[in-house]
């Protein structure tokens, strides 16, 4: 890449290392017209699919507010932010795998209350309870049912 000082197109790696816990790679360059030195990072760039609503518009995919839904749902239940942050990422790959450019935001919460319900069956009650209010009250009752098979 160009020096960001003078602008030459010789520059070196110095030094390269594994940051981040492996997922970025950290290099030292040096220019070889100014000798300035500068830092650059790598990463993969991994593109969630856009989220289509129920009303037909699309959003940008949104980590944090399935994170803050999730959190919501397992407040005071004995549900760690490790567990939480691990069904995260298995959602996110699961979405990725579908190697879909759009999904269904339906998707995603049935993807939420699944982890959820592996993880704590209040919290599940909770989280079904409230995702499904807006949809057919009658499907409040078949969240529990569920859950006593
Ligand atoms: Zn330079």
């Amino acid at each position: 890449m160009h020096c960001p000082f003078c602008n030459a197109t010789d520059t070196k790696v110095i030094d390269s290392r594994l940051v981040a816990e492996g997922h970025q790679v950290r290099r030292r360059r040096e220019c070889a017209v100014c000798h300035e030195r500068f830092t650059t990072f790598e990463g993969a760039e991994l593109v969630m699919p856009r989220v289509v609503k129920q009303d037909g518009t699309r959003q940008p995919f949104d980590e944090e507010k399935l994170r803050s839904g999730m959190l919501r749902a397992v407040e005071k239940r004995p549900v760690s932010t490790d567990d939480i942050e691990q069904a995260l990422t298995k959602i996110k790959s699961t979405l990725r795998a579908t190697g879909e450019r759009e999904i269904k935001s339906e998707m995603i919460g049935n993807l939420m209350m699944d982890h959820l319900m592996v993880l704590d069956k209040v919290a599940y009650i909770r989280f079904a309870s409230v995702y499904r209010a807006f949809e057919d009250v009658s499907e409040f009752g078949e969240a529990i049912a569920k859950l006593e098979k």
